[in-house]
């Protein structure tokens, strides 16, 4: 089983191993870099080297040393002589790990956080942009009892709609509750209890053009 283009959460790679009986393989890549990495049989991301050229950088492509969070990626194809793809700039946030992997292969190791326009920025009352990680707002609802499904979007500067999907349909507006009083807490903590959670009516759903299924992410306003 082989896992590509989104990433894999450990909720998926459980299910994944408790369906077909065998661990899933993440492979990290993109259209532009074709595969550029993939995990070994310890779990760690091995970056093709020999493929592509990796570049961890700031938000002014200034190179980032191993060890510390890239704002986003540059990557130069070194396979592709058809369309030259030179420090293409891809949003990824990544960390290049300075230790070398145990499992014997010698490429380098990364660690994949997200991308940087996935990032959300919300105004708080003192009218601060407090940024907030996609991925702590979705274990934030995604770990409240209860919860099958949800989309959380930033509607305006501090509004935040949450579409929710619960594994039992009649528990629904109770896990609604749960998931209200969470993120507000949450929110709450990053200095933004100023912001409005409202609950959609729709239930969560595709991107209607990718077909992609999202958690997080800021409409434009
Ligand atoms: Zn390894």
């Amino acid at each position: 089983m082989i896992s590509s283009a989104e990433p894999l959460s450990d909720e998926n790679r459980k299910l994944i191993q408790q369906a077909f009986g065998v661990p899933p393989r993440n492979n990290y890549g993109c259209s532009e870099g074709g595969v550029m990495g993939y995990e070994c049989n310890h779990g760690r991301m091995h970056i093709n080297a020999d493929w592509v050229i990796f570049e961890p950088v700031d938000a002014n492509h200034k190179p980032i040393p191993a060890g510390q969070l890239s704002d986003r990626t540059l990557i130069t194809n070194l396979a592709n002589r058809v369309m030259p793809i030179i420090r293409y700039e891809l949003g990824d946030r990544v960390t290049l790990l300075p230790e070398k992997c145990d499992c014997g292969i010698t490429l380098p190791l990364i660690k994949v956080e997200g991308r940087t326009d996935e990032i959300l920025r919300f105004n708080s009352s003192s009218g601060q942009l407090v940024p907030v990680l996609p991925l702590a707002l979705w274990s934030v609802v995604k770990e409240t009892p209860g919860v099958l499904r949800f989309q959380a979007i930033q509607t305006a500067p501090a509004e935040l709609k949450i579409r929710l999907d619960a594994k039992q349909s009649e528990e629904c507006d109770a896990v609604w509750k749960r998931v209200y009083v969470n993120a507000c807490d949450y929110l709450t903590q990053q200095g933004l209890g100023n912001v409005t959670i409202l609950r959609a009516e729709e239930l969560p759903m595709r991107d209607p053009k990718s077909g992609k299924f999202r958690n997080v992410w800021a409409e434009k306003f």
